[in-house]
């Protein structure tokens, strides 16, 4: 990424956030699934299927002024396999066009030269691409060796951030691939993550010895910044449960490809509100509840948001929240945020 384009970024970032400290009252990321449809079928995954058609641009262009009206700071394009609709340059262009910080996160196989100068162009900021292991076995192709020539590629083309997630736990064989795959990515110049794998059900899979280990030393590669934002992991690695204030449904918003919100990809049916019937009414009550999943929860993206307002507005239990709406006191004034 060229050094202007880069601190450009930094300094959008960092009024993002200053925003995102002032104001409660605005979702900091969403994630937004244009197509359900991939090309891999991961073991671990419940995020894909392989026949779905890929959602219409004028609808995902809705969904994204939806999200711009909503004061929304970054939209990350997920799925399945984003890579496969064949509009994602314009819905990448209408994200900037709507003032939004961009991203993608993408299984890395459709990347060559000219698509990666079309994302160039689209005006992609950030890509994040999981490998989970150095061969591909049954549980995963999304492995090193498959992807070296691809990475490469965006070493050398790419004109956006470019960071390469490891992941251990979930049924990934050898930890030590984590470690072969973080030193691949900052000898390319590539920022580094590692992630602990959520199990089928979305919860948290206790790490071994050695696991534990390899993930203490992936992480002393890694984004210092990331490192010092995800500090939950350690808990996590450790088996803990952590403490902290989920804001999801409310800062973080996940939107399927059907246009439903949902907390995210692993509670999905919650609100389940149609985003363009999406209020403030439910962002306050979303921002309010607690949430059951949190305390194992390993979704990094939902942490780093939470951590925004983990000191303000304590929440409550969705009985609570109910019980208090019923007796007409409404969430967005008891929180009374900004
Ligand atoms: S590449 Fe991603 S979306 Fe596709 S099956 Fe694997 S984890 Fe799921
Ligand atoms: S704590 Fe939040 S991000 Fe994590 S699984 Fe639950 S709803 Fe999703």
């Amino acid at each position: 990424m060229q050094k202007t384009k880069f601190l450009k970024l930094k300094l959008r970032e960092a009024s993002f956030i200053s925003r995102a400290l002032l104001s409660t009252r605005h979702p900091v990321l969403a994630h937004l699934i244009p197509m359900r449809r991939c090309n891999l079928a991961c073991g671990y995954c419940n995020e894909y299927d392989h026949n779905s058609k890929p959602i219409d641009l004028q609808i995902v262009k809705g969904r994204l002024n939806k999200l711009a009206d909503l004061g929304t700071s970054i939209v990350t394009i997920s799925g399945g396999e984003p890579m496969m609709h064949p509009e994602l340059d314009q819905i990448i262009h209408h994200i900037r066009v709507q003032g939004m910080i961009a991203g993608l996160i993408s299984n890395g196989y459709y990347f060559t030269p000219e698509r990666i100068k079309r994302l160039n162009k689209a005006g992609l900021e950030y890509l994040q691409i999981s490998i989970d292991n150095v061969e591909p076995d049954e549980v995963s192709r999304k492995s090193l060796r498959v992807l070296e020539k691809k990475l490469r590629f965006l070493s050398e083309y790419a004109d956006f951030h470019v960071n390469i997630n490891s992941v251990i736990g979930g049924g990934i064989k050898n930890p030590d691939d984590a470690l072969t795959v973080a030193r691949r990515a900052v000898e390319l110049g590539f920022s580094t993550t590692v992630g602990v794998i959520h199990d089928v059900d979305g919860t948290l899979k206790p790490l071994s010895e050695k696991e534990k280990d390899i993930f203490q030393q992936v992480k002393k590669l890694g984004n210092k910044d990331h490192a010092r934002l995800n500090w939950f992991q350690d808990s996590i690695a450790e088996g803990k449960p952590y403490n902290w204030r989920c804001r999801a449904g409310a800062r973080y918003l996940y939107i399927c490809e059907e246009g439903l919100v949902h907390w995210c990809s692993q509670q999905r049916g919650y609100p389940g509100i149609p985003l363009d019937q999406y209020t403030m009414d439910d962002f306050d009550r979303e921002y309010k509840t607690e949430k059951w999943c949190a305390p194992t929860c390993t979704l990094q993206c939902v942490h780093q948001v939470g951590i925004l307002d983990n000191w303000r507005d304590p929440q409550k239990t969705p009985a609570q929240i109910a019980e208090e709406q019923k007796s007409g006191k409404g969430v967005g004034a008891m929180i009374g945020a900004d």
